[in-house]
Parts: C-alpha cells; structure tokens; sequence
C-alpha cells in the first residue's frame, strides 16, 4: 500500500541520498558533461523539500506532480525537465490517497515514458534510461506476480545498479555526452547514477 506519508518519505529520502552524493554525481558529470549534474539536482530537490513542507497533498499524486513542477522550475539543463516531466506524468497516474503496488507500477510507466517522449533516448543509449527502464521491469515484474512496495522497490533498484555500471563501456548517443563521441566510452552516466539513487531512495521508503 502506498500512500502519501510513504512519497512524501520516498522524496525526502531522494534529497538525501541527491545531498550524500553530490560530489559523485558532479564527477562523473565532469568526465563526460559539464560537471553541474549533482549541483542541479542537489537545487532542485532543496526546493522540492521546500514546495512539499507548504503542500497539503489531497493524493498521493499530488506529492509527485508538485516535485516534478518544482524540478523543471529550478533545474536547468537536461535533467531538471526529464525528472521533472517523469515525476509529473507519474503523479498524474495517482489520484488517489493511496495506491496499491500495481498502480504504482504504472505509474512509475508513464514517468518512463515521459522520459523517452521528451528526451528521445532508448536503452543504450547511455542516459538514466538505462538505469530506469531495468528498474521499472523488475519493479513491475514483482507486482505481477503480487509482491509487495518493499520488495518490488528492493528489485527495482538493485535492477538500477545494474543498469548504472553497464553504462560504463557505452557510447552515448544523447545529451552534452554525445558530443564526445567515442571519448565518453569508459565513463559511468551521471544521470544514471541519479536514477539509481532515486529507486535506491523508494527501496529505503517502503521498507
Ligand atoms: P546537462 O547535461 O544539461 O548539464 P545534467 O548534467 O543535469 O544536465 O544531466 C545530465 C544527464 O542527463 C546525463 O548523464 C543523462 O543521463 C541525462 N540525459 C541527457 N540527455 C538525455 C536524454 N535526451 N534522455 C534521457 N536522459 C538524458
Ligand atoms: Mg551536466
Ligand atoms: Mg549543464
């Protein structure tokens, strides 16, 4: 079961997890970016954490389209938007104040796909996709099979890690790390890496 206390604590702990490791994500992003990844999201989700504690949310998708507003309002570049947009889309999913596993699934669907829609990118192509769409697939594999949040969660974001560190031998075909061509080979994702924090933090939640 999933209800509001349970995003409200899945976003503060995505805030924590976006706070520990900042200089990480800055890192990998000065490799094969423009070394602002964990700066950006480290101001969005301090203005995320603000926007929720003045939000008295009616549904758990509330909670979720007021983070993804906030994110594309203070968060430039390329993932401000896509997390913005995939928070969004999924709140969108969740009128209710509660959800069960399966619904939330689906909702974790339509933030994938909002992801593709707006930025383009399939797997391989070395962008958080490749950390969520794993990590949407073993999540929704548990649901299927009536698992619950915890240990659809726990799939989801060991799927994600995987996803992460297979990013490291790719190419990337989108985003500022295009521009390197074959030089971005060798090199884990920052936005990957995100991602993986992101379902790392619903693991935390829901245990
Ligand atoms: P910017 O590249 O504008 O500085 P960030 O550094 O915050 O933005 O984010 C970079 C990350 O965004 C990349 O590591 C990648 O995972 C993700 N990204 C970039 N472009 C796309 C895209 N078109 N689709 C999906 N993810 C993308
Ligand atoms: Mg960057
Ligand atoms: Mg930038």
């Amino acid at each position: 079961q999933v209800d509001i206390a349970l995003v409200r604590s899945w976003i503060r702990s995505v805030a924590a997890a976006v706070d520990a490791h900042k200089d990480q994500l800055t890192e990998y992003d000065s490799a094969i970016g423009d070394a602002d990844h964990g700066a950006n999201l480290h101001r969005g989700f301090s203005a995320v954490l603000d926007a929720l504690a003045a939000q008295e949310p009616a549904t758990v998708g509330d909670v979720l389209v007021k983070t993804g507003s906030t994110l594309v309002s203070k968060v430039g570049g390329a993932a401000g938007p896509l997390y913005g947009s995939a928070f969004r889309a999924a709140g969108k999913k969740l009128t209710e104040p509660t959800a069960d596993t399966r619904e939330f699934g689906e909702a974790l669907a339509a933030g994938l796909e909002s992801v593709r829609r707006l930025g383009g990118a399939a797997p391989g192509d070395k962008t958080m996709v490749d950390a969520y769409a794993p990590a949407l697939e073993a999540f929704q594999r548990v649901a299927a099979e009536g698992g619950g949040l915890a240990v659809a969660a726990r799939a989801a974001a060991d799927a994600a890690e995987e996803g992460v560190r297979a990013t490291v031998p790719l190419q990337a075909r989108k985003g500022r790390a295009s521009y390197l061509g074959e030089r971005s080979v060798g090199h884990q994702d920052p936005g990957a890496t995100s991602t993986a924090l992101v379902f790392g933090a619903l693991a935390e939640a829901a245990e």
